[in-house]
Order: C-alpha cells, then sequence, then structure tokens
C-alpha cells in the first residue's frame, strides 16, 4: 500500500525520502515537495540478514531497519534521511549506505541539545539551511522562502488537530486502535490529505467524556505492537494521556511565529515537549509527564520502551519514582518491536488493568 502511494506521489513530481525516527523537520520537506516515510523498524522479525551485522545489544528498530534497508526496501524513494537520535541511527547513517541499503542519496539532520540556548538556535539554523541544500539537490529547485511560510502554517494546524484529539481523548467517541491507526498515517501521508482526516475525526469530539475506561498516561517510544491497544481495552484501559516518541512528543502546541521562516522553524523545533533523543533536561521532563498525567486524569502510568534503548531507558528511574511519590501505579513493559504482543505482556497488562480498576 505504502509502495503504491509514494509511486503515485512521484508520478505527482514530488520526491519521496524514508525518514529513520524520530525528530527531523517535516516543515522543512514538504516546503522542498518531498514526501516523508517513516522507517519505524519496520516491526516483526528482520526482513534480511542486515540485522546480523550489528551487534545484539542493539535494539530491534536499527536492527530492523539495517535489515529492511540492506535488503532493498527502500527502493521506491529517492534517498534515506538520518536525524541524530541516537548512537544507533548515526551509526545506520554509515552502515546502510556501506552495505548498500540506500540506493538514492543519504541525508543527515542533527538536532540541538539540552535546550533553547543562543548556541541550539545559531546551531539549528545552520543544521536546517544544510538540509535545505541537500532538498534543493535532490529536487533540482532551490527553497521558495514562502513555501516555507506556507509549510509552517500548514504543519502547525496539523499539530493543532492532534493536540485537540489527545488532549480531548475522553470526549472523542473512537477506541485507541482507531485513533493511533490515524494519527499514524501522518508518518507517511502528504501532509494535506492527513489534515483533512484529523479535521474529519475533530469533529466527532463530544462536549463531554464518553470514555469508559480507566485513564492511563503512556510514555514511551512507539506504540508497535499494534496489538497492545487492543489489550489495553480488553484490561479495561484506554491512553488518556499520549507522550509515546512517535505520537505526542511531536506534537508542538505553539503558534508559529511570523517573520523569516528558518527562524520560525528553529523556533518551533524548540518549542516541541521534552524528549530523551533531543537531550532536554530530565527535571523538565518529568514536569512536563506529570502535567499530562494531572489534566487527563489518569490512574496509572504505562512505560512502554523498546528493549536496549539509552535514551529512553535512562529516564526510566526518574519516571517510576516521580509517579510513586504521588501514588500513580507505574508498569513498564518493553519490547523488541514484536509483530504481536506476547501473552506475558497481555497478562501484565491485565493484571495492571484490575489493580487500576479496584483502585478506581
Ligand atoms: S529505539 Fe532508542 S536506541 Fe533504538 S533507534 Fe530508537 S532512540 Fe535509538
Amino acid at each position: 500500500m505504502r509502495r503504491a502511494y509514494i509511486e503515485r506521489q512521484r508520478q505527482a513530481g514530488r520526491r519521496a525520502l524514508a525518514v529513520l525516527p524520530v525528530h527531523h523537520p517535516r516543515e522543512l520537506l514538504t516546503a522542498h515537495g518531498v514526501l516523508g516515510v517513516e522507517l519505524w523498524g519496520p516491526p516483526g522479525p528482520p526482513r534480511g540478514d542486515g540485522a546480523g551485522r550489528l551487534q545484539a545489544y542493539v535494539c530491534a528498530v536499527a536492527r530492523n531497519a539495517l535489515a529492511f534497508l540492506q535488503a532493498g526496501g527502500a527502493r521506491a524513494v529517492d534517498g534515506v534521511l538520518f536525524p541524530h537520535t541516537c548512537d544507533s541511527i548515526q551509526g545506520l547513517a554509515a552502515l546502510a549506505a556501506d552495505f548498500g541499503g540506500v540506493a538514492g542519496r543519504t541525508l543527515v539532520f542533527q538536532h540541538p541539545r539540552g535546550g533553547a540556548r543562543p548556541s541550539a538556535r545559531a546551531f539549528a539554523l545552520a543544521e536546517l539551511r544544510n538540509l535545505s541544500s541537500a532538498l534543493a539537490e535532490l529536487t533540482g529547485a532551490p527553497l521558495d522562502p514562502a513555501r516555507l511560510g506556507w509549510a509552517l502554517g500548514l504543519h502547525a494546524e496539523i499539530d493543532a488537530c492532534r493536540a485537540a484529539l489527545l488532549d480531548g481523548r475522553a470526549r472523542l467517541p473512537m477506541d485507541d486502535a482507531a485513533l493511533y491507526a490515524l494519527l499514524r498515517r501522518g508518518e507517511w501521508l502528504w501532509p494535506e490529505e492527513h489534515l483533512a482526516e484529523l479535521g474529519a475525526a475533530r469533529a466527532l469530539l463530544a462536549p463531554a467524556p464518553v470514555q469508559r475506561g480507566v485513564p492511563v498516561l503512556v510514555t514511551g517510544y512507539v506504540p508497535e505492537p499494534a496489538g497492545l491497544l487492543p489489550a489495553l481495552a480488553g484490561a479495561g484501559l484506554y491512553l488518556a494521556a499520549d507522550d509515546y516518541a512517535a505520537v505526542g512528543r511531536r506534537v508542538v502546541r505553539a503558534v508559529p511565529a511570523g517573520g523569516e521562516p528558518f527562524l520560525a522553524l528553529v523556533e518551533r523545533m524548540l518549542a516541541a515537549p521534552p524528549c530523551p533523543t533531543r537531550g532536554t533536561d530530565q527535571g523538565e521532563r518529568i514536569r512536563w509527564l506529570v502535567g499530562l498525567a494531572e489534566r487527563s486524569g489518569a490512574r496509572g502510568v504505562l512505560v512502554h520502551v523498546q528493549k536496549f534503548c539509552e535514551p529512553e531507558l535512562f529516564d526510566v528511574p526518574a519516571i517510576k519514582a516521580a509517579f510513586a511519590g504521588r501514588g500513580l501505579p507505574v508498569l513498564v513493559l518493553e519490547g523488541e518491536l514484536e509483530r504481536e504482543l506476547s501473552g506475558q505482556a497481555e497478562t501484565r497488562l491485565e493484571a495492571f488493568g484490575e489493580m487500576l480498576r479496584r483502585a478506581a
């Protein structure tokens, strides 16, 4: 399905890039007329023998991505963009090309680390301009600054819709499986098409809560396997607040400033929620999570991380301590991008759900 969609987009005159997790300047790709197709693994067993070239203690996201790329999975696109999310993905940028896994161009993007300091702004600006030059080479056309202004507005509208759906979760007559399928279509749809779908869902928001399960805050990496969501519903829970790196952590709630579009894009990047893959302060992140839990009325916290993921795992003890101090039970699930939820994980979710229901 994605391959056919990419092909149609390219026939319509756009270029396409596979994009590794997590954060990248989507506005810039859109402004250059480039379709970003995100590569979160993909889940399931590695689709090629490239995974065996990485150490066994590297996460499944990097292992599966290398296998997928080396097996020719990205032949439908014009290149691959590697944001500097962690050492594993930075390493892939070199390895994937060396092993013949990138048919087109290899592009990289580094984030400013450690908050909104003047040096971070200058660094982000230089990185954005470098990436824009690489995208101009890919498309054969320089960036029209007016298009970047337009793309900033488009992605701000998308984020406003995503924020409305996530913040109004209790009032949305949709189960988690349907909501997350919709939100994750934004990983590969052309943004204007995604906005139309989000707008239709936003129109469904009811004036009063309609969800009947026990509200839970989730923080973690990516909602895979998809079977997690029906298992949560089966345990009597629903995700009332989201801090997945793939979902809620990429929703920028600040309205873009006017003025020079590159500078506005820098401010938008720096206004994103705290994320360990961008080196944000741990205390700031904990305050953000506590705020999410309080606003959503969450009765428990699910920490859903990838095994061997250093950035995410580093914060887990602090998250557990913060919520233990507030009397909110925490369940930590580690995954490896399995295609199906394991029976053991399902049992732990059931027990967690029962405990929260009894306490409610
Ligand atoms: S799961 Fe963690 S370690 Fe693996 S690629 Fe993502 S951020 Fe890096």
